[in-house]
């Protein structure tokens, strides 16, 4: 029933869509052939000025003039925003002044014809024949009113003429009315033209608008999807325990796009021809809690969980919002400091290290437990002169050497991954060095230092 209803309202729109548009275009027609009417009117007066009294003439000629004044008068009010209100009220008085402007115009026969001038007779006639052709191509838009126009232009002068007992009458007035007919059924057909065409008119707007709501709607969904794909894209990267990033977009995504970023700025540097500065760079931390399984053996494993968001919280707090902290297993964290100062990585160390040491976790509401931190760090360049020598991973497992280094010298210490040739320009050495990292370690030529200072 709904779907009826929605169809009937449809269906009813589009017809008054089709009426308002043949109004519309009746409209139009009636203004821009007014003057074509006043004109004829004009060349008849001239042409009869002769024959019939001026008096007749001048009246015949004012009224017409004067009615097609009102009408424009009319047509304007109706375009100045009157139209929207009442069609029906328009279409009315539009039928009944083409009845007048018809009848106008068709009494012409009646003041200016005389029996005796027969040529003048039949010039009027055919004037009135071809303002039935006239209406035809105007004011077929609207059956009605066409009928209204040429049944008084023409039939008026037809049954006059008839009336005025002439020889030729008859016989005029027979193919008269033949000619009234076929111009009826032209416009009829002509109408049903119009109404098919402006009904597809119709069908068309409707379509492209349904295809621009579709269409605005999966925009909508695209975009909605994309926004998902990236929700959960990141989802995907976040630790949901401490919400931290995890190892994952560590290295699908940050480690990939920072070392791109290294070696093109290490390109630059080459193109430049200058030496680069190496004491800006990244800082690398490998960080374990120690003794951790105690935790979760003593506490509970809610409790081991507590520490680990509390730790997340504290490293957070000690890193600006560009650095990157990550959790990359169970209590292990990583954190990439951006842009710093080679000489800040032991004081940061050493900061996240006793932070941890001196202040007590809570286990409970009202229970806390002393944790301690081992940390292995490495700064990123290794090498001053060949930055791009060493990768990020690499960097990244030397680093958990560091971390493991310290784990056998006693934990909760940092540790300081060092090389003995970074400063050097030499590439073979450096060469050496990174494509065999345990042999240099082995050789001590990347070294291990304890940056905790104990007294
Ligand atoms: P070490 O000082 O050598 O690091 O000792 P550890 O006990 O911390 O080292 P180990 O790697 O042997 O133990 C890590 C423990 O961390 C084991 C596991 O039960 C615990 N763990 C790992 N992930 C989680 C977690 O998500 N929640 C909790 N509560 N415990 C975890
Ligand atoms: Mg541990
Ligand atoms: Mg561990």
């Amino acid at each position: 029933i709904i779907l009826k209803k929605a169809d009937m309202i449809s269906s009813e729109q589009r017809e008054s869509y089709i009426e308002n548009k043949k109004l519309a275009l009746l409209t139009k027609s009636l203004a821009s052939n007014m003057p074509g009417t006043l004109i004829t009117c004009i060349v008849i007066s001239i042409i009869l000025w002769e024959t019939v009294p001026t008096n007749t003439i001048l009246i015949w000629l004012s009224a017409n003039i004067i009615f097609v004044i009102i009408r424009y008068i009319g047509l304007w009010i109706y375009h100045k925003g009157f139209k929207a209100n009442d069609t029906k009220f328009w279409k009315i008085l539009l039928f009944i002044s083409f009845i007048i402007a018809g009848t106008l115009f068709g009494s012409s026969v009646i003041f200016l014809a005389t029996p005796e001038r027969a040529e003048y007779t039949i010039f009027l006639y055919l004037v009135a024949g071809a303002m039935v052709s006239g209406s035809l191509g105007a004011y077929h838009k609207y059956i009605p009113i066409f009928i209204a126009y040429s049944g008084t232009v023409f039939l008026i002068p037809t049954v006059v003429l008839y009336n005025m007992d002439t020889t030729i009458t008859t016989t005029m007035s027979l193919l008269g009315i033949l000619f009234y007919l076929i111009s009826f059924l032209n416009a009829k057909k002509m109408n049903q033209d119009l109404t098919e065409t402006l009904g597809i008119r119709y069908d068309n707007n409707m379509l492209v608008r349904k295809i621009n709501i579709e269409k605005k709607h999966v925009e909508l969904l695209n975009a909605q999807l994309i926004e998902k794909n990236h929700e959960l894209k990141s989802l995907t990267r976040v630790d949901p325990l401490t919400g931290l990033k995890n190892r994952r977009y560590l290295f699908e995504e940050f480690t990939p796009y920072h070392t791109k970023l290294m070696e093109k700025q290490w390109m630059k540097i080459l193109g430049t021809n200058k030496r680069s500065s190496t004491n800006y760079g990244y800082g690398i931390f490998m960080m374990d809690i120690d003794k951790f399984k105690t935790v979760n053996d003593n506490f509970g494993h809610d409790s081991g969980d507590m520490v680990l968001k509390q730790f997340s919280s504290r490293l957070i707090e000690k890193v600006r919002e560009d650095d990157v902290v990550a959790r990359v297993g169970g209590e292990e964290f990583l954190i990439v400091l951006q842009d710093t100062d080679k000489n800040y990585l032991p004081i940061f160390a050493e900061t996240v290290r006793n932070y941890n040491e001196s202040i007590p976790f809570n286990i409970t509401q009202d229970r806390t437990i002393n944790i301690t931190t081992s940390i292995g760090f490495i700064f990123y360049p290794f090498f001053d002169g060949f930055p791009i020598k060493m990768n990020f991973e690499q960097m990244i497992s030397l680093a958990d050497k560091g971390l493991y280094y310290a784990k056998q010298n006693g934990r909760n210490i940092s540790v300081r991954i060092g090389c003995t040739e970074q400063k050097s320009s030499d590439l073979k050495v450096v060469d050496a060095i990174a494509s065999d990292i345990p042999s240099a370690i082995e050789q001590k030529k990347i070294y291990f230092e304890i940056s905790t200072k104990r007294d």
